[in-house]
């Protein structure tokens, strides 16, 4: 089929004063309606519960008080705004909305059956929108006598923060309709990645191991919750995984991977957990009902005092990004070492003990590969400076004392250690390798392109960093070898290398 440009109501210049009209007035909703107001739109508000329209409405009021209160916003603005919002009792008043935008319960039937009725309504040249943030578009679109019209517009909570749209075209979106919503997103002040339709779209799928990875670690009693929050927030994460999920609800967050897992047919890879159904069986649902993991909000552990002690001679070995961060912060930390570039291996030596950076083998292997019994393995240091904990898993024979030093040398860093059973890729390299391959996986099935991959994490979820400008940091070599320890270790398909990381090896 033929497309031009043009064809959308609101893709024309007049667009900005075009009528969107949003149906659904719960918490998205009214995110929703209040950016497309205050992008110049009038706005038609539409819910089935009498009186939710309004009662929203009231609500995007008080909001926009509290931002003429700090001066973010004039007054005039904020009644203009207002002006622009009304609400609708029923479907039949939006008919000459430009784009109508669908943000009612997440269920299959209601949404089919409400876009059919839109479908029905609107003039061709309008565009219909669904904010589902788990159902497939293709799904969506089936009985609608034009499917071409409809877009997945998928905000993130809360909407006047929150920077992300996922654009989702589904089989037969047209691409001038995902042009028209991603030209609209940008006017509203949104940054649009586009996505394929598929499982969790690129946020919610891409973000699945950030707690998977720490739900396994907690099964295998690595370590507790509170140590393995704290290694990733070392590693540039705002919250840890359990104190997210915590925020998030278990019960939220396990029916996202639940739906993942059950629309990739059971594939291991996004296999929920057992520790996280607990939590969600007993009721400790995480802030909203006062436990989760922790009791509340979990106290912010105080940074740790570097401690000032002889930890004997030290020795840089190897050569890579981690071992030139590490050598950088043991300079700037005043710690001597000597340099031995040439060594097979990557990490720290101590009388009789070898720190290795992790590679996705178990401390216990590696000793024993290598006829080593002094020898333990650590975390990423990712980003030196504002490491707050580390990693550390000794071998089984790596007697106290020498535990006791290597603990001792990581204070001197200032940094915490956190002792973790012995398990392979420790916490960050297993996670954010994991979250490497899951956004290669996604590139190569054409979800989205990698500079989507990028944004779409740093703005839907805030991480420091996306998986391809990890994956250019580190190196596909490196990666790789923690994902293949991974998959030696469990024999499991859950760490199976996406192939867009092994050509990259060969290339
Ligand atoms: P919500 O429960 O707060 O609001 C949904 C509203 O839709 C309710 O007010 C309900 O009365 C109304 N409704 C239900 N069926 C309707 C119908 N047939 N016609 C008109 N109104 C109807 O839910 P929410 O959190 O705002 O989520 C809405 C949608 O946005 C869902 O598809 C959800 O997956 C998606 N989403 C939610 C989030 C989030 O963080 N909450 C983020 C992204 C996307």
């Amino acid at each position: 089929m033929t497309e031009s440009k043009g064809s959308w109501r609101v893709a024309t210049a007049e667009a900005e004063h075009a009528t969107v009209a949003v149906i659904g007035a719960g918490v998205m909703g009214a995110g929703i309606a209040q950016v497309a107001a205050q992008a110049g739109h009038p706005v038609q508000l539409m819910d089935l519960r009498e009186g939710a329209a309004a009662a929203a409405i009231a609500q995007i009021g008080k909001a926009l008080d509290g931002l003429v209160t700090k001066g973010r916003m004039e007054a005039a603005e904020r009644e203009a705004v207002m002006g622009r919002l009304a609400p609708a009792a029923a479907t039949a008043e939006l008919k000459d909305a430009a784009l109508v935008i669908e943000v009612i319960v997440e269920k299959l039937e209601p949404k089919q059956a409400l876009l059919r009725e839109l479908d029905a309504l609107l003039p061709p040249d309008a565009l219909i929108a669904s904010n589902t943030s788990s159902i497939s578009i293709t799904a969506l679109a089936n009985g609608m006598t034009t499917p071409r019209r409809l877009v997945g517009m998928h905000f993130f909570n809360p909407v006047p923060l929150m920077k992300l749209v996922e654009v989702v075209c589904g089989a037969e979106t047209a691409p001038s309709a995902a042009s028209a919503v991603e030209q609209l997103s940008r006017r509203w002040g949104k940054t649009p990645v586009r996505a394929k339709s598929t499982p969790g779209f690129i946020v919610n799928r891409i973000a699945r191991p950030y707690y998977a990875e720490t739900l396994a670690l907690l099964q295998e009693q690595a370590g507790s919750h509170a140590q393995l929050d704290r290694a990733l927030r070392s590693a540039g994460f705002r919250m840890g995984p359990c104190e997210l999920m915590d925020l998030i609800g278990h019960d939220t967050n396990y029916l996202v991977t639940q739906s993942v897992f059950e629309a990739n047919f059971g594939d291991k890879r996004y296999q929920p957990s057992l520790v996280q159904k607990a939590l969600v069986d007993g009721g400790r649902l995480g802030r909203k009902s006062g436990k989760g993991f922790y009791n509340g909000i979990p106290a912010v552990t105080p940074p740790v005092a570097p401690v000032d002690e002889d930890v004997g001679a030290v020795t840089l070995a190897g050569q890579g990004v981690l071992v030139e961060r590490l050598g950088d912060w043991m300079m700037t930390r005043g710690v001597a070492f000597e340099r031995d570039p040439a060594a097979d291996w990557q990490g720290v030596a101590m009388e009789g003990l070898q720190l290795h950076l992790t590679l996705g083998r178990c401390a216990a292997q590696l000793a024993h590969e290598r006829h080593q019994p002094g020898l333990a393995v650590i975390d990423w240091p990712l980003s030196p400076d504002r490491i707050d904990g580390l990693a550390i898993a000794f071998a089984p024979r790596v007697d106290a004392e020498s535990r006791a030093r290597a603990e001792a040398l990581l204070r001197h860093f200032g940094w915490e250690p956190l002792v973790l059973r012995d398990v392979p890729g420790l916490a960050v390299a297993r996670t954010i390798a994991m979250l490497v391959n899951e956004g290669a996986d996604a590139v190569w099935q054409g979800v989205c392109d990698e500079a989507g991959a990028d944004t779409a994490m740093k703005l839907g979820v805030n991480y420091p960093a996306g998986p391809f400008e990890w994956l250019a940091l580190l190196g596909a070599t490196r990666v790789v070898d923690v994902l293949d320890g991974l998959f030696d270790a469990y024999r499991s398909e859950r760490y199976r290398v996406s192939p867009l990381l092994r050509q990259r090896l060969w290339a």
